[in-house]
């Protein structure tokens, strides 16, 4: 089973790989992170000096870098699919509509990856500070008022925050995201929401057409009651196992995009949940960071939910006019 251990090798190192990467690009400042940034440290007397700077590069100033791997990523897997899969599944007779949903769900997403990319988030400066500030009340546990930005020179409306990598004020900030090389802010919320949602959607009907087609592979080799004789002259039946490995090493390509499917359903499932639970209880992800250091100051705050419906409402319609102020 030696193709087992390789495989679950690649898976590892892909999870392990993919959650130091969203750690890092999240700037969160977990314990994780601070040791991660510690290990940064160390490391950077060993590494070359040009690794920190591309690193600086790449996670603390606006470029394009990961917009293009984000689209490298989604040309190669929907290569692999429309060379591979969907000719075999239009071979084997699958249903049309399902082995055509996978493009209907990436046309959506990509749709709202563009506005994310190129929406104002809710960039706070002096022409709009006066109204911005009118919209949230200062809670004086999480947000003060009076607070200056030095950088932007205004006053911070609550809800607000200095994005370093933007290098300026963002309204109802929740988090810089370096895959849409852009701040999620009140204004473009939504957007990344549906976003978030519909590259869900994309990974698990791709996950979903792949394994329907392997399944039909299966049952139509009639693999199940098939025998095998093994190194000692055993005939043995087939096992979940030794179907795994003969589908692994028949369709190489498909079933390790399965695998790398299966990790982003996973990860993007979780993720998607989490926003959508911070956005119909209204907080942001900056709150919900700077409420996890101070438990015990939250009894006293209320937040800023308007019920379930007024949530809902003030994330697809922001409570402010969108201006084009960048
Ligand atoms: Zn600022
Ligand atoms: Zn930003």
């Amino acid at each position: 089973m030696d193709f087992l251990w390789l495989f679950l090798t690649y898976v590892t190192f892909l999870i392990v790989g993919i959650f130091a990467f969203c750690f890092l690009s999240e700037r969160s400042r977990t314990s994780l992170d601070r040791a991660l940034h510690r290990a940064g440290a160390i490391l950077s007397l060993v590494l070359p000096a040009w690794l920190p700077r591309r690193y600086k590069s790449c996670f603390q100033t606006r470029n394009g870098a990961f917009v293009i791997l984000h689209l490298i990523l989604d040309i190669l897997v929907f290569a692999e699919y429309s060379w591979e899969v969907l000719g075999y599944c239009l071979e084997l007779e699958i249903s049309r509509p399902f082995i055509f949903l996978p493009y209907i769900c990436i046309s959506v997403n990509l749709y709202f990856f563009y506005r994310c990319c190129a929406a104002d988030p809710g960039i706070v400066n002096k022409k709009n500070e006066a109204s911005y500030v009118q919209l949230y009340e200062y809670d004086c546990i999480l947000f003060h008022p009076e607070q200056q930005c030095p950088t932007c020179q205004i006053t911070k409306p609550a809800r607000s925050k200095h994005c370093r990598v933007c290098g300026c004020c963002i309204h109802r900030f929740d988090h810089h995201c370096v895959w849409v090389n852009n701040c999620i802010g009140g204004l473009n919320i939504r957007y990344f929401l549906i976003y978030l949602i519909s590259l869900t959607l994309t990974a698990v009907s791709l996950a979903a057409v792949i394994m329907a087609f392997l399944l039909k592979v299966v049952l139509l080799s009639h693999m199940m009651s098939a025998a095998y004789i093994d190194p000692e002259g055993h005939e043995q039946m087939v096992n979940i196992a030794f179907i795994i490995q003969h589908l692994f090493l028949t369709f190489p390509r498909i079933v390790f995009t399965l695998g790398f499917l299966g990790i982003l359903v996973l990860l993007l499932g979780g993720y998607s949940s989490f926003l959508l639970y911070l956005c119909l209880s209204n907080q942001t992800t900056n709150e919900w960071h700077k409420q996890k250091g101070r438990s015990l100051a939250l009894d006293s705050r209320k937040g800023y939910s308007k019920g379930l419906w007024g949530n809902i409402q003030e994330i697809f319609q922001p409570p402010i006019c969108h201006k084009k102020d960048r």
